[in-house]
């Protein structure tokens, strides 16, 4: 699934897409889009529209991978000092 994300920097408030979403998920606030997620249907009219390429659709599972990516790699260091802190016991109890 895609969501359309406005890239508020970049976003004119020109309301061309508010014009053609069937699910009325867009409006114009202080001259900038927002998208009502509760209402979108995920169609992408919008996307394709938009003349300044403000809006993107994303993947909202995109943030979760990048976050358990971050866990993996978090894992990782946990997992190296583990087979350091093993390899200086053994050391320690060959020496003893
Ligand atoms: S068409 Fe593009 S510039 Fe116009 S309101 Fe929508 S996102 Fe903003
Ligand atoms: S993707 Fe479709 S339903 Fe969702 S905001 Fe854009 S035009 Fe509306």
């Amino acid at each position: 699934m895609w969501i359309p994300v406005v890239d508020l920097r970049v976003c004119k408030g020109c309301g061309d897409c508010v014009q053609v979403c069937p699910d009325g998920a867009l409006k114009i606030v202080d001259k900038k889009l927002v998208v009502d997620y509760n209402k979108c249907s995920c169609c992408g009219v919008c996307d394709r529209i938009c003349k300044w390429g403000a809006l993107e659709l994303k993947s909202p599972q995109l943030p979760q991978i990048a976050q358990q990516g971050v866990q993996l790699a978090g894992l990782r260091v946990e997992v190296k000092k583990l087979k350091q802190e093993l390899r200086e016991t053994r050391r320690a109890v060959k020496t003893f």
